[in-house]
């Protein structure tokens, strides 16, 4: 075992939680080091997350694009073609470019970036262990948990990577499956059945619950269905999958619906999708005495304190949104509060975006939620339809809509459908944090022709007042 090296304190995890940690910690003058057990870093968000999800979302959209979106704008194409290993290797040399960036940005701000499984054996204490098996012991004041998540395993439905994958097999698939049948209709669901379908795959969505996207503005979640229906995604919704056996290149997936009744398709690959969960595994929570709660998600106190004062844990591992930007978040609170500071994230104003065609956005509270907390709202709704901008980009489906509460006008959510929706929500989620009223965003001025039009014009709507309505 190496010799002690002693450190403010050590990250365990270079996913977007960590990684941002480390760096803030570092800024703020923290001796700091970053425990990663892949030879890369940027966890799964950089590896087998975001950026391969949407670099092959954006190239399979270019592939409908030209295939079914040109007609109406006079253009002709003829004979589309495209080569699936080149977008493969596209899409890999992102991720080469952006992890390779990290390790970089670790070198940069002169922290410790070392390779090995992270062990904590108390809190002022990790030992690492090398893929030779070789240790080294980190001696350090605090210790941040963020090793992210993992796949939720399905019982009768055995990932064996081939043709039953997950999100990473379905980042790498190596051709376009005949009919690919998904496993979930949650966000990974509907982010890689668009690409597979895009490319020529058909493809069914078996999903337990009566609704798809669980979590999503119901009035939205349901308009969204529609919309990739239309696009050749067949749903079949209060499907509790049971089981899917492997036969040569073919899949049998058995489901039960609400009544009982048995139903399978045949695939010849399948997507296993139906959530994550906290991964804590060699990670030595129990012999720390770090608490987990019923769901292996560590359990943390406002300021992200585990149940051991002095290990503290973020991003997937914990409770709320599995989202990258959330981790990134809750990374720099916890640097800031180590380093004195006041390290602080609003939970009220996280965007999440679903990378679709067209997007799918939601920031702050959803209809259903505002009405199981019985929070009086008024709703203002605007179509993407009657927008110049939306009529020049050929993108007329959708709509967006504002959440206000009905007697101080202050913003509790927006949702959108839509083209660039991802983009649009960003000024809805400043106007949240900034605390905004539903006037405030309506009395802003908006560039004209644009998409934020739109989102102006539903904030007009929740005082009746919307002009092109
Ligand atoms: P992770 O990114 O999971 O990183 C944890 C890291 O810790 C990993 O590198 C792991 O190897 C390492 N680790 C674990 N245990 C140890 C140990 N004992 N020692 C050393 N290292 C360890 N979110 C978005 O916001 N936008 C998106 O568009 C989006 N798309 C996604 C698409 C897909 C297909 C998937 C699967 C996820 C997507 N997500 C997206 C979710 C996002 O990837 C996660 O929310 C985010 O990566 C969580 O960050 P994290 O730092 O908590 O954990
Ligand atoms: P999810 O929770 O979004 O969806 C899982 C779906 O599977 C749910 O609709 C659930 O009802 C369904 N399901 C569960 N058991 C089932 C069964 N037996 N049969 C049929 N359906 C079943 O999870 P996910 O899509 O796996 O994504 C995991 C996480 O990754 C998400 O929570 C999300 O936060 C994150 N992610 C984010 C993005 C993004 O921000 N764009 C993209 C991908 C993933």
């Amino acid at each position: 075992m190496a010799e002690d090296t002693r450190y403010d304190v050590v990250v365990i995890g270079s996913g977007p939680g960590g990684y941002v940690c480390a760096i803030r910690a570092a800024q703020l003058g923290l001796r700091t080091a970053c425990v990663e057990v892949y030879p890369t870093r940027g966890g799964t968000c950089l590896n087998v997350g975001c950026i391969p999800s949407k670099a092959l979302l954006e190239s399979s959209e270019r592939v409908a694009a030209l295939e079914h979106g040109l007609a109406e704008h006079g253009v002709s194409v003829e004979g589309v073609s495209f080569d699936l290993a080149a977008m493969m290797k596209r899409k890999d040399d992102i991720v080469g470019k952006l992890t390779g960036g990290v390790a970089q940005l670790l070198k940069k701000n002169k922290i410790a970036s070392i390779t090995g499984r992270g062990r904590i054996v108390d809190a002022n204490t990790v030992v690492v262990t090398k893929e030779d098996g070789a240790e080294e012991r980190l001696a350090t004041d605090a210790i941040v948990i963020a090793t992210g998540s993992k796949p939720s395993p399905l019982p009768g439905v055995e990932v064996d990577k081939d043709r039953v994958v997950d999100s990473t097999g379905a980042l790498a698939l190596p051709e376009v499956p005949k009919h690919l049948v998904l496993i979930g209709a949650g966000v990974i669901g509907l982010e890689l059945g668009s690409v597979w379908a895009r490319l020529g795959a058909k493809v069914t969505v078996l999903e337990y619950l009566d609704r798809i996207l669980p979590g999503v503005d119901g009035e939205i979640a349901k308009a969204a269905q529609k919309v990739l229906a239309a696009q050749g995604l067949e749903f079949v919704l209060g499907a509790r999958v049971q089981k899917a056996e492997v036969d040569g290149a073919e899949v049998t997936v058995t489901w039960k619906d609400a009544e009982g009744g048995e139903h399978s398709v045949v695939g010849d690959r399948v997507l296993l999708a139906v959530g994550r969960r906290p991964y804590t595994e060699g990670l030595g929570c129990a012999e720390a005495g770090v608490e987990l709660d019923k769901r292996g998600r560590v359990v943390v106190d406002g300021d992200y304190q585990t149940s051991v004062p002095g290990i503290f844990a973020i991003g997937d591992v914990i409770a709320g949104p599995m989202l990258a930007h959330k981790a990134e978040d809750e990374g720099i609170a916890v640097a800031e509060n180590l380093a004195g500071h006041a390290g602080h994230v609003n939970y009220a104003a996280i965007p999440s975006i679903v990378y679709t065609h067209p997007e799918i956005a939601g920031v702050g509270k959803t209809e259903e939620e505002l009405e199981a907390e019985g929070v009086p709202y008024e709703k203002g709704r605007f179509r993407f339809g009657p927008n110049g901008r939306a009529m020049a980009l050929g993108e007329t489906e959708g709509l967006v809509k504002v959440l206000a509460h009905k007697e101080t006008d202050r913003i509790l959510g927006c949702h959108i459908l839509g083209a660039r929706a991802g983009d649009l929500i960003a000024e809805v989620a400043v106007a949240i944090e900034l605390g905004a009223s539903a006037e405030d965003l309506a009395r802003s001025v908006h560039a004209h022709p644009t998409l934020s039009e739109i989102v102006r014009e539903a904030a007009l709507d929740v005082a009746r007042r919307a002009l092109h309505k």
